[in-house]
């Protein structure tokens, strides 16, 4: 019996090996990856290539970059070991030009094999920004993003994809893509393209996922927490009410009718230091933290109110550079001012306009912006920095859109409502933007403002966009705001907690040991002083409980930031020389308290406000 099951279980392989052996080219890409079988961090990808591939055809690429990203990422360097065969398993001689780029030597290429490792471990000079990678954590996780596991052929990125995925039998796929066949242990998707491909990343992992109806849309969320702190339910809680009021906020029209939120913790933050989401145009992927929901909860609606936004801008409304995007030679639109800007302080003022935040919190996420905005180089446009964005010195300042953007956003949105007296705001605007562009009518970069002026009717906005999107000044604040019972001032004291002390800075240098102490003890304030308590040359060991260290301070601060207030238990360990000169660990317990600051690019509400300042502050902050 046994030696029968032998035999047959051969029979059986033998069978299989030969049925792989003649599938059919077709006109489509057809990839299979097998999730059971990760060797040394690696992926075996099997490409059968698709009929009207000719012998001169057999330039083989990988993006330099993805759209939603606005840096190079040169997914080729992921990518070892490339072979290509013909039908009876002869191989041809393959030369690498570059990262990107691989010449194949042969005829009759029917299939390609090439080893992928994932781009969030690997040892690379820059890491490449997590949502847009790839990980792979045997028989744990595999986040597959496509443009970091397959290529296509030179000009050949419009034939379709089918690719083959087989996994564990309790693995789950989360991803936008349609399935259109597999079994218990494999599934087929496929696209229409490789933009569509590169446009739905992949969330392999045992599932724990909620579904619910927003409007007539269907919503997924996905959740890997891999000790368990965070579910899809817990997510699904916080953000569903932030879904409803973004519904409303777009008029109740999602332009998608499905969307899928695929969320990532790592207990240890990122190899590139950082963690947020990209947005796709039926879902987002999200690089968060592992932590207990109610510390995560406003980073997450925070982050994915900003991305389920993007399905309005860039992924609806965009410029043709978008549309026809070049995966090898990216060419840059010249509005990030909309797809970054406006989206980010649209995440922000729905939040406030359906009441997730109260009017004071909004006011103070608005003086952040304008002070961070500050810390970039003044006397770059926001539409110079776009078009240019990939390369120096313009990539240091892409950060600043989504602060300088969104502060722009904002005047443009209270310009709107002062011109129209109420009756139009931006909302609107995205609203008839998106009547008028779609997905597939993109607009000119060069005709876009004049549009816009000529759906509203206001030829003053020329001058708005004249001035401080296409040019280099900043809005005098005051003039935008007070007509809605607001003041700026450009300093101002406040009763704040001040979360870090001061150690934001410019406090913090690193030792020899790549360890973060308090360099410049006198820039602390008083809660770094009296309230914390640290002393100069103090070595930050642990920061909330949690280890502070190169790699995990900024995602550390940033969960820490996005809950502090006061009256909050606070731990922080530090390394401090006693009288001694020796070396001691102290951990030092206190309560954040607030106190008096002097701060920068303060908005106060106008304390006697008017009736028709009352009545634009309503129309502009409050649902209508
Ligand atoms: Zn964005």
């Amino acid at each position: 019996m046994k030696f029968l099951a032998l035999l047959l279980s051969f029979l059986f392989i033998f069978n299989a090996v030969l049925t792989a052996q003649q599938a059919e080219q077709t006109e489509a890409y057809q990839y299979t990856i097998d999730l059971n079988k990760v060797q040394e961090d690696q992926l075996l990808v099997e490409l059968i290539i698709p009929t009207s591939i000719s012998d001169k055809d057999l330039t083989f690429q990988f993006p330099k970059i993805i759209p939603g990203t606005y840096e190079i990422s040169d997914y080729g360097q992921f990518v070892s070991s490339l072979k290509a065969y013909d039908k009876k398993g002869r191989e041809f001689k393959v030369e690498r030009i570059d990262q990107n780029t691989w010449k194949i030597d042969g005829k009759k290429v029917y299939k390609i094999t090439y080893l992928i490792q994932d781009s969030w471990d690997a040892e690379i000079r820059e890491a490449v920004f997590e949502p847009g990678g790839t990980n792979i954590e045997a028989l744990k996780n595999y986040v597959l993003s496509a443009n970091g596991c397959f290529g296509f052929f030179e000009n050949k990125e419009k034939l379709p994809y089918v690719v083959t995925y087989n996994r564990p039998s309790n693995f789950y796929a989360t991803t936008s893509l349609k399935r259109i066949g597999g079994d218990f242990d494999s599934d087929i998707f496929k696209a229409q393209d490789y933009h569509e491909l590169v446009d739905a990343p992949i969330m392999y992992c045992k599932p724990d996922t909620v579904n619910f109806k927003l409007g007539y849309g269907d919503i997924q969320i996905s959740v890997y927490s891999p000790n368990g702190v965070v579910t899809a339910k817990d997510v699904a809680e916080k953000v569903r009410p932030m879904l409803e009021a973004q519904n409303q906020y777009l008029g109740n029209i999602l332009p998608v009718d499905r969307y899928s939120f695929i969320i990532y913790l790592s207990p240890t933050g990122y190899q590139s230091g950082a963690i947020g989401a990209l947005e796709h145009a039926r879902s987002s992927l999200f690089c968060l933290v592992e932590e207990k929901p109610e510390k995560i909860s406003k980073m997450i609606v925070d982050i994915a109110s900003h991305e389920f936004f993007h399905m309005v801008t860039p992924l609806y409304i965009h410029s043709e550079e978008i549309h026809d995007f070049d995966f090898v030679n990216p060419k840059m639109s010249k509005h990030l001012w909309l797809y970054e800007g406006v989206i980010e302080y649209m995440a922000q003022h729905m939040q406030t306009k359906y009441g997730l935040v109260s009017d004071k919190d909004f006011l103070v996420s608005i003086r952040d912006k304008v002070r961070n905005s500050t810390r970039f180089k003044q006397g770059i446009s926001l539409t110079e920095m776009s078009k240019n964005c990939l390369i120096e010195p313009y990539s240091k300042q892409y950060q600043n859109i989504y602060y300088k953007g969104a502060i722009v956003a904002m005047c443009l949105d209270l310009e709107l409502l002062k011109l129209s007296k109420g009756k139009y705001d931006i909302q609107m605007l995205l609203r008839d933007l998106s009547g008028f562009y779609g997905q597939d009518a993109p607009f000119k970069d060069e005709e876009l403002f004049q549009k816009i002026i000529e759906i509203t009717g206001f030829k003053e906005l020329q001058s708005f966009f004249d001035r401080y999107i296409d040019g280099t000044d900043i809005p005098a604040y005051n003039d935008f705001v007070k007509p809605f019972g607001l003041e700026y001032f450009e300093e101002a004291a406040v009763d704040e907690v001040s979360p870090l002390g001061g150690i934001e800075n410019g406090v913090l240098k690193k030792d020899s040991l790549e360890r973060f102490f308090i360099s410049q003890y006198e820039k602390l304030d008083k809660f770094g002083k009296e309230g914390i308590g640290f002393k100069q040359d103090d070595v930050i060991l642990k920061w909330d409980r949690k280890p502070f260290t190169l790699s995990t301070a900024s995602a550390v601060l940033f969960s820490y930031m996005g809950v502090v207030k006061a009256g909050d238990d606070l731990s922080i360990t530090v390394l401090r020389k006693n009288d001694a000169g020796e070396e001691e660990e102290l951990e030092l317990n206190l309560k954040v308290t607030t106190i008096p600051i002097n701060k920068k690019h303060v908005f106060k509400f106008t304390e006697n406000p008017t009736e028709e300042q009352l009545r634009m502050r309503n129309r502009w902050l409050t649902r209508q």
